[in-house]
């Protein structure tokens, strides 16, 4: 809410606005009144300054008196509006940081488990495998398959690279 409306009382205008007729300020009209000149073009801002004036409140007290009960209302009731809010908030932001909290105290001991198990499983694959490979080397080694190749495939165009040279 703007400091207009704070706890003063409702003023209204005509022509704050060059396509509204009259309404309710918002804010002091020395701010809007510095703004049409600061801001707007030269050739309105006469029109502008000449227009725009307060409604005398004589001519719309209950109207006034009626819009200073309905800005109270309002401003109370979103007073507590925002209160209540901000309490289910913090409420909830602080669940949701013990959870987050819990889940990584969880998670983290897991997260280790897991790499320590399988670190430990991939050492053991890794060298089971390479005991079998170099003892399935040692057999192909001594077999040539060079000459075998010779004796088995005649007429073949490999040559060393591609059966497409
Ligand atoms: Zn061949």
């Amino acid at each position: 809410m703007s400091a207009m409306s704070k706890h003063t009382p409702p003023r209204a205008y005509f022509h704050v606005h060059h396509e509204q007729m009259w309404e309710w300020a918002t804010e002091p009209m020395e701010n809007r009144i510095e703004y049409i000149k600061k801001e707007k073009p030269t050739s309105e801002i006469d029109t502008r300054l000449r227009l725009l004036k307060e409604i005398p409140y004589e001519r719309i007290k209950s109207l006034v008196d009626t819009k200073g009960q309905y800005d109270a209302v309002q401003r109370t009731a979103w007073e507590q509006y925002d209160a209540v809010e901000r309490t289910a908030w913090e409420q909830y932001d602080a669940v949701q940081r013990t959870a987050r909290e819990q889940y990584e105290a969880v998670e983290r001991p897991a997260w280790e488990q897991y790499k320590a198990v399988e670190r430990s499983a991939r050492e053991q694959y890794d060298a089971v495998q390479r005991t079998a490979w170099e003892q399935y080397e040692a057999v192909q080694r001594t077999f040539d398959m060079e000459a075998l190749h010779r004796e088995l495939c005649p007429d073949c165009p490999w040559d060393g690279r591609t059966i497409f040279p």
